[in-house]
């Protein structure tokens, strides 16, 4: 089966953000009109970031502010899945937090009783986010923690996180190496690459994966992972010169040129890829 007979069958469509939708402030040429065509042809449309700062309804916010319509289940980031995953594998229990205010309350929302580094004797588990107040204490406590017995919880595993073109900040995997490095053990991550990101994706596409693409700009956590997670896998490559990596199955320059290429489906198809009249927009 070719790539295009591949891209005819999907049904629902994961979008990455960052160097996917958007690069800094801007969105990518063709993103908007891409995903009002996709919905359009009556498909569901996610996107899932890895985000270890914010819930997803603040990059809903941004993506409705760029002109992309999305309701709050249409966005799920790594950061909505702390407390429930916690909570789902540990049940209620007090947490070391190396991470933002908003990470002490996702913890508190969900039950768990989150506690500084002077209370870190007490963790049962330490969670790592992104943390700009990041300390040899806060590493020290947590270190600490985890090699006393402690569950180690990443949000992500990203080195970096893009900020604008040519700059980035350390992300929280960056984080998260120091402190397996200094306790001995390695973290489970909740973003991508990793299944519980996909998972909840997933669910709220409501297909099975073999009919569901992952769209990113990452081969490590967005390709990988969505092969992993046995979906269709589109790689948004800006620099094509590079070889195509085993777990993509297909590349394209930018949104513009998946659209382009749905489009020149839904022309030859007659109806479109989607099976619905473009009249009968998703709900
Ligand atoms: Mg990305």
């Amino acid at each position: 089966m070719t790539s295009d007979e591949s891209l005819a069958r999907i049904k629902g469509f994961v979008f990455d953000l960052d160097g996917t939708i958007w690069e800094g402030p801007t969105l990518l040429p063709g993103a908007a009109e891409l995903v009002t065509a996709i919905r359009g042809a009556g498909h569901e449309v996610v996107f899932a970031s890895n985000c270890s700062r914010h819930g997803g309804d603040v990059l809903r916010d941004r993506l409705v502010s760029m002109g992309i319509t999305a309701e709050s289940r249409d966005v799920v980031t790594a950061f909505d899945l702390v407390g429930d995953e916690i909570r789902r594998r540990l049940g209620p229990v007090p947490v070391l937090v190396i991470g933002t205010d908003e990470l002490v309350t996702v913890l508190r929302e969900a039950g768990c009783r989150p506690v500084g580094e002077d209370q870190a004797s007490e963790a049962l588990a330490v969670i790592v986010g992104v943390d700009p107040s990041f300390s040899y204490p806060r590493l020290r406590a947590a270190a600490r923690a985890v090699a006393g017995g402690a569950a180690f919880f990443a949000i992500n595993l990203d080195a970096r996180f893009p900020v604008g073109p040519d700059l980035f900040e350390p992300g929280c995997g960056a984080l998260a190496a120091a402190i397996a490095t200094a306790s001995g053990s390695d973290p489970i991550a909740f973003g991508k690459p990793e299944h519980p990101l996909f998972r909840v994706a997933l669910e709220r596409i409501g297909r099975s994966p073999d009919v569901v693409a992952m769209v990113g700009d990452s081969t490590a956590s967005d390709m990988a992972g969505g092969r992993a997670a046995g979906m269709f896998t589109i790689w948004i490559d800006q620099n094509p010169s590079q070889p195509k990596p085993p777990t993509v199955d297909l590349v394209v320059r930018d949104p513009a040129e998946l659209l382009r290429l749905w489009n020149k489906l839904a022309h030859e198809a007659g109806a479109g890829p989607g099976s619905v009249p473009t009249s009968q927009t998703r709900l």
